[in-house]
């Protein structure tokens, strides 16, 4: 039987070095929130895929309406032949989506295509061309997706030269010493440095940064964001690829700003791990590219349409939107309570269920420790504990378990975490 040692060899020698890999593990198969390896090792999984598995593997609703699915019809070509479950998505997300006007949806295959489709969306429908992003922020490894994202190594690095008119500001972040009045600024430099406002198609951020650190955009922020876009025209584009889809205690994490996006991006979780993501916003800007001009090949696939109509009932059915106020509760406290036996764990935050710790050598938030971060990781694989590290100081520990995981589960996860930490500080 093959083992991991032998996958891993063969992987090096086929695969490429760019294609990175965190773990030297190859899965076998997998249930909820455990994965079980080549060789028998069973992982606790509080990675999710990467914000992909709210839903939890292979779950058995999920699993039967693919299987239904794809015993009736798996592809057409939408643009070409259409099928019901596309449409019925459409509706349901636009109902579940803030915003007291009206909407359109549509769907593409990952992440980084709906922003790629949301900038070109708000280009059309404005006339204008440039875009406003955030440092830190993650988008995509498209060209426009690396254009938009705020981290040059190892995302940009000598991949250019990118899309012209893509502008990044500072999102807001006490703890690294941006407020909120310092970030706003950051962006009105943009209109007075760089370009005038009546020439900037969108800004886009992310709620919560996700691959940027678990940074939470506050409320004030967002709002101040919306009256800027009000006053100038521009289109604000909500990137709920990692926050989307239940993540974060509501539908979206954007319905806790107050304000409405006028475009929404969502990849990830809502499909449950079936590659689809969508573009959801305002009618009227929507309408505005030509026919043709959106699309895809396999974009809004039957099956992974299927899926994410499962991946609704599921969380109506399971509750989960109250589940993932309740699992980020209980990963809080038990992150909270590590940090009181750990000072390097300087910081406990997150949104719902997108929980993260972020670590500094001696507890000196001036020091962001990647190492202990590596080691922490390291050791929590061999215990059997899937974890991932994120942020733009490479220091933060992010967890994205999945919602259906049972409490036994997360507290035998977060234990084992606690267990990693001590001989990763060793
Ligand atoms: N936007 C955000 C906020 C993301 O977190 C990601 C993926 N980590 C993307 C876009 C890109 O998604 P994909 O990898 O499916 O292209």
């Amino acid at each position: 039987a093959p083992n991991n040692a032998m996958l891993m060899a063969r992987r090096r020698a086929a695969l490429p070095t760019g294609l990175g890999q965190t773990y030297e593990v190859f899965a076998e198969r997998a249930l909820n929130a455990e994965v079980w390896d080549v060789e028998g090792k069973r992982y606790i999984d509080f990675g999710g895929g990467i914000a992909v598995l709210n839903t939890g593997h292979n779950h058995p609703k999920i699993v039967a309406a693919v299987k239904a699915q794809l015993d009736k019809v798996h592809h057409t070509c939408f643009q070409v032949l259409a099928y019901e479950p596309y449409v019925e998505l459409a509706e349901r997300l636009i109902e579940k989506t803030p915003g007291d006007f009206a909407k359109k949806a549509y769907f593409l295959s990952t992440g980084a295509e709906a922003v790629e489709n949301a900038v070109k969306i708000a280009r059309a429908a404005t006339g204008r061309q440039a875009v406003i992003a955030f440092g830190g922020g993650f988008h995509g490894r498209t060209l426009l997706g690396m254009a938009l994202t705020g981290k040059v190594a190892p995302y940009k690095a000598g991949f250019g030269p990118f899309p012209a008119e893509i502008y990044h500001a500072e999102y807001p972040n006490p703890l690294h010493g941006i407020g909120t009045a310092e970030a706003l600024r950051s962006v009105e430099h943009i209109f007075k440095y760089d370009v005038e406002a009546a020439r900037v198609a969108a800004i886009i951020i992310e709620p919560v940064q996700g691959e940027g650190g678990f940074y939470v955009a506050p409320k004030d922020f967002v709002q101040a964001l919306r009256k800027l876009c009000d006053q100038h025209g521009i289109v604000l584009i909500a990137d709920e690829v990692q926050t989307g889809a239940g993540r974060t205690g509501t539908w979206l994490a954007s319905e806790q700003w107050g304000v409405a996006a006028d475009i929404v991006t969502m990849a990830k979780s809502m499909a449950g791990g079936f590659p689809l993501s969508a573009v959801i916003g305002r009618a009227d800007l929507m309408d505005k590219p030509l026919p043709g001009g959106l699309g895809g090949t396999y974009a809004g696939n039957p099956l992974a349409c299927a899926a994410a109509l499962a991946v609704l009932d599921v969380f109506e059915e399971e509750q989960l939107l109250a589940r993932s106020v309740a699992v980020g509760e209980k990963l809080t406290a038990g992150l909270k309570a590590l940090a009181t036996k750990h000072k390097q764990i300087q910081d406990v935050r997150g949104l719902g269920a997108m929980v993260a710790v972020e670590l500094f050598k001696d507890g000196d938030i001036e020091k962001p420790d990647a190492d202990l971060t590596k080691r922490v990781c390291a050791e929590a694989i061999k215990r059997g504990l899937v974890l991932l590290s994120c942020g733009v100081y490479a220091n933060v520990i992010r967890i994205l378990v999945p919602l259906t995981a049972s409490d036994a589960l997360l507290d035998e996860g977060l234990a084992v975490l606690g267990e990693a930490f001590s001989a990763a500080v060793q």
